[in-house]
């Protein structure tokens, strides 16, 4: 099932996204356009800079001129992005293909207000950095540690930050005179990986991010599926043991408590294992540590327990895990994808892609960019 686009000039750019360059009579294909339709919507592109003309060099045959490809003008646009956690605020700035040209961490402050201040001061250093002129920037992109109301652009409420309905997009925006939005860092990593990253092929697929808490997304039919009323994608507060430990949402056992980081390294401590991440306790592991060995088993299987119920409810092309706590290819990472193929319908096994990546430098402000870039994109 192809997605559904407004027009053909949306269509297009979401063509040029996923495949980087395409000829007109491939863009009329994939997007189901008249023939007439794309020469209209790229000389229009062309005009407004959004895409370039780039010559393949060999001949089409029969008739001696050589093909033309379409891409995106990767400097027609540049987006900033800012992940806001209790430990780190980096920011980035972007081109439209999401290339990371510069970057500048913001310093911890206590209050929003603070912030917004610290954030506006490094603002003009990021594009003397970039080499950007403010102009040409269209954008900013803001992902927070918390409850996130993404229409309205205010951060409902976040335990990690002490903050309670901070009206984050109209206080960032403002400061850098730039429309901005604002998303909970799991979406925003869905949305980068289906336009800069690893989902650029899939219209069906979730993303798993694996941090001090565990976040998922979903996309369904090309469009990130938020729910009634943005809440979908909780996964971390599936319960997986009625008496476990005690959550910080009020209930006990649930998928954050077992295979959240902060968990981990907290049990691992519990057990006097000193590790200051996930690298450590596999370390430990692997040198037969039976504490560490059982805290990754019992974790992998509880977060494969749970992503195998979503196979059975959504039934997504790939599952994207990005580990941002270092467990590497250890016994986290089997016990997880073992636990989904055991768990999982046999008509599942073959047509579920599970994939895992490490989180590069950068990867959640350029997965914040990717916010800004996506809505400047779908404005035009
Ligand atoms: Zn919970």
């Amino acid at each position: 099932m192809k997605p559904y686009f407004r027009s053909a000039k949306s269509a297009t750019i979401a063509a040029l996204l996923q495949h980087e360059q395409l000829s007109r009579s491939e863009l009329a294909e994939i997007t189901g356009a008249s023939a007439a339709s794309i020469t209209e919507v790229s000389q229009n592109l062309l005009e407004q800079g959004l895409l370039v003309e780039q010559p393949i060099p060999q001949l089409v045959k029969g008739r001696g001129r050589p093909s033309v490809h379409l891409r995106l003008q990767a400097s027609h646009a540049y987006f900033i992005g800012i992940s806001i956690s209790e430990t780190a605020t980096p920011m980035v700035i972007t081109d439209l293909q999401g290339h990371i040209l510069a970057r500048q961490p913001v310093p911890f402050c206590k209050t929003p207000v603070e912030l917004v201040a610290a954030i506006r001061r490094s603002y003009p250093i990021l594009l003397r950095d970039a080499g950007v002129p403010r102009s040409r920037v269209r954008g900013v992109g803001i992902t927070v540690a918390g409850i996130v109301d993404s229409d309205l652009g205010v951060c409902r409420y976040s335990a990690a930050l002490n903050w309670r309905d901070v009206p984050v997009s109209e206080l960032i925006g403002k400061a850098l005179k730039l429309p901005a939005w604002v998303d909970n860092d799991a979406n925003a990593v869905a949305v980068g990986e289906k336009f800069f990253g690893r989902a650029r092929d899939s219209l069906n697929f979730t993303s798993i991010v694996l941090g001090r808490t565990i976040g998922s997304a979903h996309y369904m039919h090309g469009m990130l599926y938020r729910g009634h009323d943005g809440g979908a994608g909780e996964i971390g507060h599936i319960t997986i043991d009625p008496k476990g430990a005690l959550c910080r949402c009020g209930r006990n056992g649930c998928l954050d408590t077992i295979a959240g980081g902060g968990a981990l390294r907290a049990a691992a401590k519990a057990c006097g294992l000193a590790v200051s991440g996930m690298r450590d306790l596999e370390e430990f592991a692997v040198q037969g540590n039976t504490d560490a060995a059982r805290l990754l088993r019992t974790a992998g299987a509880a977060l494969g327990s749970a992503v195998a119920y979503l196979v059975h409810i959504n039934n997504p092309q790939c599952i994207f895990f990005t580990d941002m706590e270092g467990f590497e290819n250890g016994v986290f990472r089997t016990a997880t994808r073992q636990t989904i193929e055991n768990s999982i319908l046999p008509r599942f096994l073959g047509s579920t892609e599970i994939l895992f990546s490490d989180a590069e430098p950068g990867f959640l402000p350029r997965s914040a960019a990717s916010i800004a870039a996506f809505e400047y994109l779908t404005s035009l």
